[in-house]
């Protein structure tokens, strides 16, 4: 391989999320290959678990992921299309030396991503996926010689992964509460878990978009937009709860009986207040962006909220850093559970909210609406990364006077009420999120902030 080739080093974009980017363009087969060698460069010798998404180019991509981590003499069990969650149970089950995701998770079909896991499918955190980006840089990757080649071997581990979710949550009270989910996979990975896991826990299952021929029946990103088929047939089929995924199902959204799309922030809420109740005080983590629910439920059981920046490997971080009992983030309804895996799942997040309606013998939303309501505002201004920085640099200096959160970006922070303005993980863009007691209030501070994120911009043109 020529290192003078053109590659589109720059264009991807690294985090511990994944090192993603639209297929063709950012991430071909060249930065597939040349990604893996240098994983498998970084990582020790022994077996690395693969596996994918549904989109189209995870096949292209997993084959080649494959062939690079062979090269640098590392044997590789293909788990094929698995959700992400069950990527990680893998490589912990099996005593993986790592493990390589191919998912872009809630981007569009035209993207794709590698996320990197290290043992017991703990994702890289931010210094070793820069160290990663430094071999990529620099073409540091190192190949083992012909006798020294990894072997490459299908593996089969979807059915304990789904009977070591069940073995989490009480069945019996499941199966006595007779409930009824519709289940929207979204065409996703976990077309082929979380139908099955639902009903072998006792609830009685439809199952929407679980086709996987790469065909989406709606945009991966579960939304409330996206949801209408799901939110339809919650309320035409009287079903108790609709679920949905997206691609790679580490993410969960929930419609209530009535069809109301339900944020993820009291999903997540949810399992936290379930988790609480049984073991009382301890650490719960979560992002500087969920909501303000968690410390009102934090606070009913003398637990305490700690909050990272946003991206599950910091939130995994501190987790393992503070002995927490359960850990997520709110935008993505996803539960960490230590117990089972340093990982967001979201199927495990499924499964935990028809339990909590079992256990609480109410509906979802009786059930839901009994938690403080929050309301949220976001925006995004496209912004590469110096760009981003100037303005958060700026935005310190105009509120100085304020009460200020710099986990990510910059949160202010007012009595009820926050609005966070950060860069983007995974797209060059600055993100406006804004939270408050009411909708009108949430938007009022979403556009103040924008507003004044585009004055900064104009005047740094303007120079
Ligand atoms: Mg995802």
């Amino acid at each position: 391989m020529n290192a003078q080739s053109n590659f589109a080093k720059n264009s991807l974009i690294f985090s511990p999320s994944g090192v993603r980017g639209i297929v063709g363009k950012d991430l071909g087969p060249e930065e597939a290959l040349r990604l893996s060698l240098c994983f498998g460069s970084m990582i020790p010798q022994g077996t690395v678990v693969l596996g994918r998404d549904t989109r189209p180019s995870g096949e292209m991509i997993q084959r080649l992921v494959a062939i690079g981590l062979m090269s640098t003499g590392h044997n590789v069990s293909i788990l094929g299309v698995a959700p992400s969650p069950a990527i990680a149970f893998a490589v912990k089950k099996t005593g993986a030396v790592g493990g390589i995701i191919v998912s872009a998770s809630h981007n569009p079909p035209s993207w794709n991503a590698l996320k990197f896991l290290g043992q017991e499918g703990i994702a890289l955190n931010e210094a070793q996926i820069s160290a990663l980006r430094n071999l990529y840089i620099s073409d540091s990757f190192k190949e083992v010689p012909w006798t020294s080649l990894g072997e490459a071997h299908d593996l089969n581990l979807l059915d304990d992964y789904r009977k070591a979710l069940i073995s989490l949550v009480d069945v019996e009270a499941i199966r006595k509460a007779r409930l009824f989910a519709v289940v929207d996979t979204g065409n996703g990975a976990g077309s082929l878990v979380t139908p099955k896991a639902l009903e072998d826990s006792g609830c009685q299952v439809f199952p929407l978009n679980v086709e996987l021929d790469g065909r989406f029946r709606r945009p991966i990103e579960p939304t409330r937009e996206s949801l209408s088929d799901l939110t339809k047939k919650v309320v035409s089929l009287g079903a108790d709860i609709g679920f949905a995924h997206d691609c790679d199902a580490d993410r969960l959204v929930c419609v209530s009986e009535k069809g109301e799309v339900l944020g993820e922030d009291l999903t997540l809420a949810l399992i936290v207040d379930q988790v609480l109740s049984k073991r009382k005080g301890g650490i719960v983590v979560i992002n500087v962006a969920s909501s303000m629910v968690f410390d009102d439920v934090a606070e009913r059981y003398g637990a305490k909220v700690l909050r990272t920046r946003v991206g599950e490997a910091y939130v995994v971080e501190k987790m393992i850093e503070t002995g927490a009992i359960v850990g997520g983030e709110g935008s993505c309804g996803g539960v960490i559970l230590p117990d089972h895996l340093y990982t967001r799942d979201g199927i495990l997040a499924a499964l935990k909210i028809a339990e909590a309606l079992a256990h609480l013998g109410r509906t979802a939303s009786e059930v839901f609406e009994a938690f403080p309501r929050y309301y949220t505002a976001r925006g995004k201004v496209p912004c590469s990364g110096g760009e981003a920085r100037e303005v958060i640099e700026a935005l310190k200096i105009c509120h100085s006077e304020e009460k200020l959160d710099l986990t990510d970006g910059i949160k202010i922070i007012g009595e009820k009420e926050w609005v966070l303005v950060r860069p983007s993980g995974t797209e060059p863009i600055l993100r406006v999120m804004a939270e408050a007691e009411s909708p009108r209030r949430a938007e009022e501070l979403c556009k103040d902030l924008l507003k004044e994120v585009l004055e900064i911009l104009s005047r740094r043109l303007g120079k």
